[in-house]
């Protein structure tokens, strides 16, 4: 599990600014902070023109949004913040631990919406033994 860097959520303010390495050719690149939201606006490296924001380093964030007693509300609240999260990185995948209640309902309805959106762009169910976790492919 090398390469990984997480934002921490309080630099993820609207306003903020990150710093983000082109994964291609290293050059520095000084960015607002991205909503995965607006994914389909192009950010091309000024170096290689690759696509930044579009660039996944194979690695999977794990976040837990359901077993502290979250409302699902709440949970959902997490998610989005988990989502931008992903996006604010390079991960490629991110593992949402959503339990097997109401919260995974509910979560699954938002991913099948985002899916359709294309906010992210696919994820497994969860189902069998593995039901308590959703794998969200981010890039
Ligand atoms: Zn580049």
């Amino acid at each position: 599990m090398t390469g990984m860097k997480w934002t921490d959520p309080h630099e993820l303010r609207p306003g903020n600014v990150l710093e983000r390495e082109c994964l291609d050719c290293g050059m520095l690149h000084q960015l607002p902070v991205p909503s995965i939201v607006d994914r389909k606006q192009h950010v091309a490296c000024e170096k290689c023109d690759a696509s930044l924001m579009e660039q996944g380093d194979g690695s999977t964030l794990t976040v837990d949004i359901a077993h502290q007693r979250e409302t699902v509300n709440e949970a959902l609240d997490k998610l989005d913040q988990a989502l931008e999260q992903a996006w604010s990185g390079n991960t490629s995948r991110l593992r949402l631990i959503v339990g097997g209640g109401a919260i995974r309902d509910a979560v699954l309805g938002e991913l099948y919406f985002r899916r359709s959106r294309g906010v992210v762009l696919d994820y497994t169910d969860g189902a069998g033994a593995r039901r308590g976790a959703l794998m969200i492919r981010i890039r």
